[in-house]
């Protein structure tokens, strides 16, 4: 394979990725920039590569996926993210939604339960420009409380419930971003804090692959 030709061809498609996320109504130029530059076929098994242009979900390894293009830009839309913001992901997966945040200038820690996945991701980032990701194996359902508190927290996984443990991480005047719904269907949640007060907005159904494991408590 020449490296060159192919990353000429690879930008060609990212393009047309991202004028078929704007067409679908993401207007912000920075995040469309971010997907414009970061080569999201490196996230898949290379026999996969063209698969990562399209916009949809698909299969990475452990039974995991690589959530939508158009959602990954929705989800980060929604966290209106700041040059500076400490954010904390939840749901590593592939590392692409983490690598988007972290190009947008955040400081991004992202927590995976699935070891596996979690060594091959942490494993990826450093190859492609992205070592300032802090990648994390443990529980989303307890955060990151050592890093903690974080401007803006981003799930990634299905939640029943809001866990307590991430408003609590989460700063006075902080956002998360959460889906959240039982089986195939949840509601996009955006949840902002002031002080004791929770403010929650829906965003419209996705549908994302459960989180696994602890027991969400209610916030
Ligand atoms: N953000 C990812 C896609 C996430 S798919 C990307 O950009 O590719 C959801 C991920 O959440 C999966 O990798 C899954 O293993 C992980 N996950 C599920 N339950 C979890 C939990 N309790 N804590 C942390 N990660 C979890």
């Amino acid at each position: 394979m020449n490296g060159q030709i192919d990353n000429y061809r690879f930008k060609g498609l990212r393009q047309q990725l991202v004028s078929s996320i704007r067409a679908k109504g993401i207007r912000n130029e920075r995040i469309l920039k971010a997907m414009l530059d970061i080569p999201r076929h490196c996230f898949l098994d290379e026999a996969f590569a063209e698969w990562a242009y399209k916009d949809t979900a698909f299969p990475i390894s452990s039974g995991q996926t690589i959530s939508q293009p158009f959602t990954v830009a929705r989800q980060t839309e929604l966290l209106e993210v700041r040059k500076g913001d400490k954010i904390l992901e939840v749901g590593t997966g592939s590392g692409y939604q983490a690598c988007v945040l972290a190009a947008l200038g955040a400081k991004v820690y992202t927590v995976e339960r699935h070891e596996e996945l979690f060594m091959k991701t942490a494993k990826l980032l450093p190859t492609i420009g992205f070592n300032q990701v802090r990648t994390l194996l443990g529980d989303g359902y307890e955060g990151a409380e050592r890093f903690a508190p974080f401007d803006k927290i981003l799930v990634t996984a299905a939640c029943n419930l809001i866990p307590k443990t991430l408003v609590h991480q989460l700063k006075d005047g902080g956002i998360m971003v959460i889906p959240v719904g039982n089986g195939e269907d949840q509601q996009m949640l955006k949840l902002a804090k002031h002080g004791e007060q929770i403010e929650i907005k829906e965003h419209g159904h996705y549908r994302f692959v459960p989180m696994l494991g602890g027991v969400a408590t209610h916030a």
